[in-house]
Order: C-alpha cells, then structure tokens, then sequence
C-alpha cells in the first residue's frame, strides 16, 4: 500500500544558478498537456498500486507558475483520482508572484493544506544573489495572501551561506520571518550541486566555502527559531507545534512514496526507480501509456542502502536513530557520546546541538 505522492511540476519562469532539481522555463512546452500526463500517470499507476493516500506535495519546479486553468485542472484531477477522504496533509510549493489571491483560493479550494512559500531571503542583495525575481515586499504580500486564505500551515523557506550574506544580514532575515509568524519555517544551508553555475563558480574560485561561518549562522538561526518557540524537530526544519510536515516525516523514516511527473523519484516495496528528465518525452509516452519508457535509473534497494538510507535521513531529524537501525555500528556511539556530538535517550541517540553542526561527519562514522 502506498500512501505518501510526490508530483512533480518541471515549469519555473526564471531559472536559478544554485538549483540543481529537474526544472526548465516554459519555452514552447504546452503546459495542459504536461497536466493530462500527470493525470494519466496517476490512473496508470493507480492500476497496479494500491493507493491509500494520505500525503501529497505538489513540488518542482514552480507548481504555482502554471495558469490558473492549468492548476485547477491538476488540483481537481489529483482529488478526483485519489481518495481525498484519507488525506491528512497536502503541501504545495510556491514562489512569490506567481499567484495572485484567485490563484490562492483555487489552491485553497481543492484540499490543499499547506504551503510552502520560498522567499529565501528578506535582502534585496542576496535575493538578486540567489537569481530570484521577487522583492522583498512582494514575497510579503504573497505572504498575506496566503494568509488570507486560511491555509493550516504556511511555510516560509529561508536559505544561509549565501556569497556574499553577512551574519547581520540573516539575523535581520530570521528576525523579519519570525515577525510574520509562519507556522513552520525551513533553513536551508545553500549547497553547491553539481552541474549548476553556482558549483562551476565555486570551481573556479569565485566562490569560497566557509564551513566556520556556515556554523555560526546555523547556531544563529536555532536560537532565534527556537528562542521564538519554534520545534527544531529537523535539521532544516522548525515548526509552531501541530505543524511539523507529515510528508516530509514518512519521507525521512523510509516510508513508500510514488512519484509523479517528470524527473520524480519513486521508491515503493523496495524498487527505486527516476521518471525521465525530459518534459517532451515524458508527454509523449504518457500519451501511449507507455510506462516502461519514462522509467529510468531502476534499482533495487537492498537492506545495506535502506539502513545507509535511515542513518542519514533519521540522524537528522529530532527523534534520531534506534539501536536497532544502527545493527552493527552500535559500538561506534560510545565515542560519539564522549565528544558530546550525540546524546542517547530511551533505545535512541540523537545529535546534540554540536553534533547538528557536523551532521554529515556523524552520519559518516556511524555507517
Ligand atoms: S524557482 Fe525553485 S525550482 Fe525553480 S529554479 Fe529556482 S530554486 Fe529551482
């Protein structure tokens, strides 16, 4: 039984330079069609899986940068095509201006439960920085308008480590967020993935990685979230309570997921598999039903990559890791514990606030 849906929306109006997920502009691409083949793979998949869903995020790409007929259409399909009944949690990504309150109230209309709104910053500098095409006061009134709409969560992404981004500048950043009082709040520490221009300018010297300076602004952003009442309960994530990402939490416990749309992952009874990264072949296929040709990357995840898997997904998140997951590095804690990177609790350990800073270093010595 799968219960948890990712789909996919490729379309973005602008692209940024650090972003490494499957995304392109609009260019000659008829966006209802890549509709009809989200839809159509839905029915497709829906005839060999049993669905029981009770998450969906609705991710990209820019979903909120389809027309307002085009997102209707998706919304209303995706409901008639699951059992909405089973639903606790449906998230929709969004970015500022690109939706107006119409656009909001359709969102608000079909079910959707969250959204998650990436400002990024409040600084007008990092903004163009980052390539992003809003104004701070834009992404506020997006904001508002959300807000208007009474959605149960609505989430603000910020990012740290920008080039260029002062300690003051995102204290001011967390400070500007916390004011408007989102219900959960992600603080991504910017990562230079490959084949982006930002990692080519990080080859080439342009820009510099200071993992000193990535730790102060982290520590800074826990004591400011925090200090607001906000659950540190992930790594990158801080919620008011009631309003942690349910999706999010299956994704990192190693719950099924079905992936929908172009370049979306799936992985369900232990098979893995990457719907192709080209929009125009993935309509195409869609269109003869063809499922074996947007299939690709297949692989099966055996029980070392699964536990691989749970040890750097789970060690970031507050619960942290059983013993049990652990298996046979269990004995590597004790020197974890000495260096005050982990703490144990019930049949558990988790990171301690220093071991949050070397998350990945920890994650490491304990496969
Ligand atoms: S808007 Fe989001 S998905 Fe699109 S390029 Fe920028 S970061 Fe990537």
């Amino acid at each position: 039984m799968v219960k948890h849906l990712y789909i996919h929306v490729p379309f973005c109006h602008r692209i940024c330079p650090y972003c490494s997920f499957y995304k392109h502009t609009f260019g000659n691409i008829n966006q209802s069609e890549l509709v009809d083949s989200v839809l159509n793979e839905i029915s497709i998949r829906a005839q060999n899986l049993e669905l029981h869903i009770e998450t969906i995020y609705l991710g990209g790409g820019t979903p909120t940068a389809l027309s307002p007929k085009n997102l209707e259409t998706l919304l209303t399909g995706i409901n008639k095509k699951i059992n909405p009944s089973n639903l606790i949690e449906w998230v929709i990504e969004a970015n500022p201006s690109t939706f107006d309150l119409d656009k909001a109230k359709i969102i608000k209309n079909n079910s959707v439960t969250r959204v998650s709104l990436g400002i990024q910053s409040w600084n007008l500098s990092t903004l163009k920085t980052l390539g992003r095409d809003h104004a701070p006061d834009e992404a506020e009134e997006s904001f508002e308008i959300l807000r208007s709409c009474n959605f149960k969560s609505l989430n603000i992404d910020l990012m740290f480590s920008v080039p260029g981004q002062s300690l003051e500048t995102w204290i001011n950043d967390l400070h500007r967020t916390i004011k408007m009082k989102p219900d959960h709040i992600s603080a991504y520490n910017l990562n230079y993935e490959e084949d982006t221009e930002y990692f080519e300018k990080l080859k080439n010297g342009e820009f510099n990685e200071n993992p000193e300076k990535d730790g102060k602004l982290f520590k800074s952003a826990m004591e400011a979230l925090r200090g607001s009442g906000y659950e540190h309960y992930e790594i990158s994530n801080y919620a008011l309570p009631g309003h942690q990402s349910e999706h999010n939490k299956a994704y990192w416990s190693g719950a099924d997921y079905l992936g929908i749309g172009p370049g979306a992952f799936s992985t369900v009874h232990g098979k893995r598999w990457r719907n192709v990264a080209d929009t125009n072949k993935y309509i195409e296929s869609l269109k003869l039903n063809e499922l074996d040709k947007i299939e690709t990357e297949r692989e099966i995840i055996n029980a070392s990559s699964f536990r691989t898997e749970r040890i750097a997904l789970e060690l970031r998140t507050s619960r942290g890791i059983s013993f049990d997951t652990l298996g046979k590095t269990k004995n590597r804690v004790e020197d974890l514990e000495t260096e005050g990177l982990i703490s144990r609790y019930e049949n558990r350990i988790k990171l301690t606030d220093k071991g949050k800073m070397v998350a990945d270093s920890v994650a490491a010595h304990l496969l």
